[in-house]
């Protein structure tokens, strides 16, 4: 049973938003400097016709890393190879895309944070000085040889900034990180999408979604999906901000975007937990969840919203999150 509005990717996210993904950085919406710092670095290395340097991108799921690399390479001209961490198992995985690369290329390697040691070893010398080391023969015969690969641009993305070791993150020439985006922003990537869709979507509607989408364009997006289908089939197709309320409600996402799984959160570190603080391991035991989804999907959202407070000794749920369940602080946590 999946979560409707996870920002991670659902079945149907893909062949939609194939239409939907902007390709040029005057269409990525929203995150104002990362848009002018990348605009800059690209026009300087198109400039000197070289490759752009390595480029890690990091924020939680959804907020445009995949999306952004491919405007990189859109905006630079060349290819882009796309692999990602864990799918490279051995390091003869990650040769043979490296030797496969044309000039300037971008080598786009999502969950960069989940690459083996042995393969990140082979990242080193080719990030710094476009060569690898590759061991030919087994046993007393086998040896060492160097490759020379074309210049190109490593682009990583990782959610966790902080699980990557610093070797790697330090042969970064540019680091990006990804914001959650405003309602205005948010409201502006649907009203662009629903032009994509055919769909006539007035602006009080658009804010509508922008609002429960919980900082993310994908969530806004998909939200804007199932609010079509409703207003296709119970209206005449077109989404105001009451028709959107309407489809929203019955999708269960509340006014500040919160589903099931986010209230069960905040239930349980109130109310098992006598509103914290309570360390992952324990939250994730309670309600049932890996405690990496926590970290990576959940909990940013609630902590940049006020909701939860991130303290040495655990998580601690806030005032704002007993008045948003109905609940009094004072009362339950002494009751
Ligand atoms: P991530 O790689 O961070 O999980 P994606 O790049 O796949 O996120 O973004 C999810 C979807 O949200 C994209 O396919 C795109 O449709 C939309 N999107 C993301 N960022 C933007 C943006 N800045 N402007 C417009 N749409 C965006």
């Amino acid at each position: 049973d999946e979560r409707f509005i996870t920002p991670q990717t659902l079945n149907d996210d893909d062949r939609v938003d194939r239409a939907i993904r902007p390709i040029r950085l005057e269409d990525y919406i929203g995150q104002p400097v990362v848009r002018e710092q990348m605009e800059l670095f690209v026009a300087a290395a198109r400039q000197r016709k070289e490759a752009l340097d390595h480029t890690l991108i990091f924020g939680p799921p959804g907020l445009g890393k995949t999306t952004l690399a491919h405007i990189i390479a859109n905006e630079m001209g060349v290819n882009l190879r796309q692999t990602s961490g864990p799918v490279l198992e051995r390091p003869g995985d990650l040769a043979a895309l490296l030797t496969n690369l044309e000039p300037n290329d971008v080598l786009f390697v999502d969950e960069i944070h989940r690459l083996s040691p042995v393969v990140e070893e082979v990242l080193y010398p080719a990030m710094e000085d476009y060569q690898i080391d590759i061991m030919i023969g087994e046993g007393p015969a086998a040896r060492s040889i160097k490759l020379d690969l074309e210049p190109f641009t490593l682009v990583g993305a990782t959610t966790r900034a902080g699980s990557l070791t610093s070797p790697l993150r330090d042969r970064f020439g540019i680091v990006q990180r990804l914001e959650f985006y405003n309602v205005a922003d948010l409201s502006t990537i649907v009203q662009r999408s629903a032009r994509i869709l055919g769909l006539t979507l007035d602006v009080n509607g658009a804010d509508e979604i922008a609002h429960r989408s919980r900082g993310t364009p994908r969530i806004a997006n998909r939200l804007l999906r199932r609010v079509r289908d409703y207003a296709e089939v119970r209206f005449d197709g077109i989404v105001t901000a009451e028709i959107a309320r309407q489809a929203l409600d019955l999708l269960d996402v509340d006014k500040f975007g919160f589903d099931m799984l986010d209230r069960k959160l905040l239930l349980a570190i109130i109310e098992k937990f006598s509103g914290g603080p309570v360390g992952l391991d324990n939250i994730a035991a309670a309600i049932g969840e890996e405690r990496g989804t926590i970290e990576d999907v959940i909990e940013p959202f609630l902590i940049q919203e006020g909701f939860i407070m991130r303290t040495p000794r655990g998580r601690i749920a806030t005032k704002r999150a007993f008045l948003h369940l109905g609940l009094t602080p004072d009362l339950d946590l002494t009751g």
